[in-house]
């Protein structure tokens, strides 16, 4: 243990950069472990009421699963059920198929579903949480610029008063998102591997405001408990209800397709081409409106490895591994990093005072447990990009669920489909991808064995038949 010439214990101080959803989750960590933790954010304390309109977000509306639920949980007691109170529970999807028809592909056989949660009800959550730990600092509108990890030294601009300002740490948190400052300054002393790739998608976000029902109170114009999806191939939309009884939807599609609508003429003949049943939910007037003045976001997948240098700095969250949102794990993913990282410091039994442990081996190891899996849900991501828009209404992609729901319905412990394993779980990311595709493998054999029998089986039905005749 490291004391001062006075014999004072040095408690251990941890920067984390980037107070999104990820970082005020790991300042809740640390702060639970007893580390002095100081909060770096580039924005405004969206707490303060004026400052909500000033704040834009990625997304108004995310779905929570069960990883980042365990992770909330896992940090301070009730987290988790004060989110549970303010969320909306979807149990499946519900396909828009055209000229008014619906389809519900539920998402568990066993009832299981997942969260529609606010972010900025989430973000405010966290950061009145931290706020209640007597060994946090939170700084808001400062931007980190530089920092050297060897020394422990941060630099940022103060971006209300326009100074440079220096702290330093002994630790330092990279939660600073998909183009993160401390991963840029992490490749000029680590050998980091790193590739991006953005897909030819954009998103825009539109609403769907509340009806008002026969008792004159604001109702939902559409079935809430459902993650509602228009999957239309090359692109799609999808929408996720929040409490105040609206949804927000999100359309998907390529660059070009958003490039191509310029005037509100060529908007409405789009919509009612492709989306006509949402036209009356959205309202014409809004829908004009909020297409054009809303932004058109890119979509970029991250990879990288290591995450860490020496005993001195880590990323997580998005700065780690950003994903498309396909299946809806960004978050979640971020969540369970720092539950993972947490664990780690528990098996190290990294300290919260100065000491001589192995901070650096737990770091090491956190970068050869997580990759593995951060590299698996960023592909799986990819891979939903396309089963959302264009499998939920193959038929062989239909069959192939409905086969592993019953199996897993009848051997849970042998099937168990991949929205499962990810989304109801917190299974190892990696290792829900190598059941994933042994399953594939063994239900492809069986079906194909099955072809043959199935054909002798007709033929002897046909066979049969004709002899009646
Ligand atoms: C359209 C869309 C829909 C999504 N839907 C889902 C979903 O349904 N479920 C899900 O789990 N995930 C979803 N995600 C992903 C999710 O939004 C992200 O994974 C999550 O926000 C990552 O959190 P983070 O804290 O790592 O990064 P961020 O949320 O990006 O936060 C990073 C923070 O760092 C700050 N910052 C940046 N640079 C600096 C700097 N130099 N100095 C100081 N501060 C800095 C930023 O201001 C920001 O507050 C979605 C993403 C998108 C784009």
């Amino acid at each position: 243990m490291s004391t001062s010439s006075r014999g004072i214990v040095l408690e251990r101080h941890v920067a984390v950069v980037g107070g999104g959803l990820v970082g005020i989750l790991a300042v809740l960590y640390f702060a639970k472990r007893g580390w002095t933790v100081s909060l770096f954010e580039l924005r405004e304390d969206l707490r303060i009421q004026e400052n909500k309109r000033n704040i834009s977000h990625k997304s108004i509306n995310l779905a929570l699963s069960a990883r980042g639920l365990s992770a909330l949980k896992n940090t301070t007691t009730g987290l988790d059920e004060k989110v549970l109170e303010s969320v909306i529970p979807m149990k499946g999807r519900l396909i828009h198929a055209g000229e008014g028809k619906l389809k519900s592909q539920p998402y568990g056989v066993f009832g299981e579903c997942i969260y529609s949660v606010e972010r900025e009800m989430l973000l405010e959550l966290l950061l009145n949480t931290a706020a209640t730990f007597t060994n946090v600092k939170m700084y808001f509108q400062h931007q980190l610029k530089w920092c050297d990890f060897d020394i422990g030294k941060l630099e940022f601009e103060n971006k209300k008063t326009g100074n440079q300002v220096e702290y330093s740490a002994d630790l330092i948190i990279g939660a600073d998102g998909a183009f993160s400052t401390v991963r840029t300054q992490l490749m000029r002393v680590v050998r980091m591997d790193y590739s991006q790739e953005y897909i030819p998608h954009a998103y825009c976000e539109l609403t769907i405001p509340p009806i008002v029902n026969n008792k004159g109170d604001d109702d939902f114009a559409m079935d809430p408990n459902h993650l509602h999806i228009w999957p239309l191939h090359s692109f799609m939309m999808i929408a996720l209800p929040n409490r105040n009884k609206s949804f927000t939807c999100t359309l998907f599609m390529p660059f070009e397709n958003f490039e191509a609508i310029k005037t509100e003429d060529d908007l409405m003949e789009f919509f009612k081409k492709y989306f006509s049943d949402s036209i009356p939910l959205i309202g014409e007037e809004r829908l004009k409106e909020e297409y054009f003045r809303n932004p058109k976001g890119s979509l970029v997948s991250i990879k990288c490895k290591p995450y860490h240098y020496k005993d001195r700095a880590i990323i997580i969250g998005d700065a780690a591994h950003c994903m498309v949102p396909f299946y809806g794990q960004g978050m979640n993913c971020g969540f369970q990093d720092v539950e993972v990282l947490d664990g780690i410091f528990e098996e190290f039994n990294i300290s919260a005072v100065r000491s001589d442990d192995k901070l650096a081996s737990a770091l090491e190891e956190y970068t050869k447990r997580r990759h593995p899996d951060a590299t698996s849900i960023c592909d799986l991501a990819m891979y939903n990009y396309i089963e959302m828009r264009s499998s939920v209404v193959d038929p062989w992609y239909l069959l192939r669920r409905r086969v592993e729901g019953t199996l897993y319905w009848l051997f849970p412990r042998y099937v168990i489909p991949l929205y499962t394993m990810v989304s109801f779980s917190t299974m190892r990311y990696s290792e829900a991808m190598q059941r994933w595709k042994l399953q594939g493998f063994w239900l492809n054999m069986i079906g194909m064995s099955l072809l043959p029998i199935g054909a002798v089986a007709s033929l002897w039905i046909g066979y049969r038949q004709f002899r009646r005749v």
